[in-house]
């Protein structure tokens, strides 16, 4: 009897676990109409953002970026990319067509986590010393030679109060950063006294997004790309946008007639995101509760946070996990790249997922467990995915490219036009699973026949490359401007 209530005991802890996960499904689900629904509400807040300054959760920013770089440009430029998990220095060299573009040096590092939440001159500080570290090992060849202030573009992956291309105000940090004294700061000025300070000969030419400098680089490659996403630690899009639609802009005046919005739309909001109580603590216990609430369901900064939160309550209500792992109960210490690992795991015995799970301090897990495991990163991964799809779905209906002749463009719903969405992130290129539930999703919400129309493109380091081609557009239309 000792043996069959224990057995009992068992298959109550097990039912319970198991119950968990089907909560877990249930309110992760993404059903094609409440994917429509998404895309109805995001182009809707779209919309109302462009009316008014805080029409929306959606900040639909000005970015003062009107002309996109067509391959004309030339030149030597660098730029600078503080993201939320890495940065990056690059120097790319433009010789006036689009196949002479060369990235003549790249530097990729991890942010180190003490600059979180350290001071602005800490931060700027840090950035202009690695500047000047590339700067110093560069070849003689390099611009230095040709006796020329050297013209960088400053990728700043945060939302920014821009007032012209080269200025902007920090509106709120993101991602994790907490550095106090910096809301209200111009960020262009911040680095540019501090790589004065230095003695560095260098200008701040341009005060770039992630999502924007991505549009850049994809725009420069193939001209019918009309909005860029970001798929990283964070999450964002951007989008090319008839000035005189941008009503809150009191003189839309462009050349161009367009100019990009930044979305920001990781603050996207709407009360039929499918959101459960595991998104709710999370916000609770972020730097930035009630704040980019979309970017806590598809970033891949919290993906990682939510399976270790389903795991953490499944642990805390059964012993399946063993003892209660203390590394278990850590905020950010299961990562999206491991759940990446423990997702795409192949092998028959899941010893990737055994791997990770023991990082974690949880050890000895039986099989049924590990699968379990797997089926939490499927349905956190796969909600993420499909909410992503609807975001971008939202972007081109807005614009009347989603086939339903909306966007005040009738003609559109006869001819679907080709459209390239460039994307960018981690998440997307290194997550294969995140990639082929976005692409369903994606078709599944547009149909075929618009679908067909509709390329998503995957670039690397393109926010940084395409922040460079931006100050070398501005500067070749004021070269022009000036003679
Ligand atoms: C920021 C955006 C940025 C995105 C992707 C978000 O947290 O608010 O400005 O584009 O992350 O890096």
């Amino acid at each position: 009897t000792v043996m069959v209530r224990s057995r009992m005991k068992r298959r109550r802890k097990w039912r319970r676990v198991v119950g968990i996960l089907q909560d877990l499904e249930e309110s992760c689900e993404t059903p094609l109409g409440r994917l429509r629904q998404m895309v109805d509400a995001v182009a809707v807040e779209m919309q109302a953002g462009l009316v008014s300054e805080g029409g929306s959760k959606l900040k639909m920013l000005l970015t003062f970026v009107d002309d996109l770089p067509n391959g004309s440009e030339r030149g030597t430029y660098y730029a600078l990319h503080l993201g939320g998990s890495y940065f990056r220095i690059i120097r790319v060299y433009l010789g006036g067509q689009r196949s002479s573009l060369q990235v003549q040096d790249v530097e990729r590092h991890c942010i180190p986590t003490s600059l979180l939440n350290s001071t602005s001159e800490v931060l700027f500080d840090f950035l202009a010393s690695s500047l000047q570290r590339f700067i110093e090992k560069e070849g003689h060849e390099s611009i230095s030679s040709q006796d020329v202030k050297r013209e960088l573009a400053f990728t700043f992956s945060f939302p920014v109060k821009q007032t012209s291309l080269s200025s902007g105000v920090l509106i709120k940090w993101t991602k994790g950063f907490a550095i106090s004294e910096m809301a209200g700061e111009d960020i262009a000025e911040c680095l540019q006294g501090a790589l004065n300070r230095r003695g560095l000969d260098i200008h701040v030419a341009a005060l770039v997004n992630d999502t924007v400098g991505a549009l850049s680089f994809g725009h420069y490659h193939d001209p019918d790309t009309i909005a860029a996403v970001v798929f990283g630690t964070g999450s964002n899009a951007c989008y090319l946008e008839r000035t005189d639609a941008i009503i809150k802009c009191q003189n839309p005046r462009t050349t161009s007639g367009s100019m990009v919005v930044n979305m920001e739309w990781g603050n996207f909001w709407s009360s039929r995101l499918p959101r459960t109580s595991y998104d709710i603590e999370l916000d609770a216990d972020s730097l930035n509760s009630n704040d980019m609430g979309f970017e806590k369901m598809i970033g891949g900064m919290y993906l990682g946070d939510i399976v270790r939160r389903v795991v953490l309550r499944m642990s805390k209500e059964s012993d399946i996990f063993g003892p209660i792992s203390s590394i278990l109960s850590t905020p950010f210490v299961l990562r999206t790249d491991s759940v990446s690992a423990m997702h795409e795991d192949d092998t028959p015995e899941l010893q990737e997922v055994a791997r990770v799970l023991k990082h974690l301090g949880v050890r000895k897990v039986p099989l049924k467990v590990r699968k379990l495991v797997v089926k939490i990163c499927d349905v956190v991964t796969r909600r993420a995915a499909r909410l992503a799809a609807a975001g971008i779905a939202g972007i081109l209906k807005k614009v009347g490219r989603d086939g339903s002749g909306g966007g005040g463009r009738k003609s559109d719903k006869q001819v679907m036009r080709r459209t390239v969405v460039a994307v960018e992130g981690g998440l997307y290129s290194n997550y294969r699973m995140f990639r082929e539930y976005m692409d369903e999703a994606l078709i599944d919400i547009l149909g075929d026949d618009v679908a067909q129309h509709v390329v998503i493109k995957a670039m690397e380091d393109g926010s940084s490359i395409g922040s460079a081609l931006l100050v070398a557009s501005s500067h070749s239309v004021r070269t022009i401007a000036s003679v």
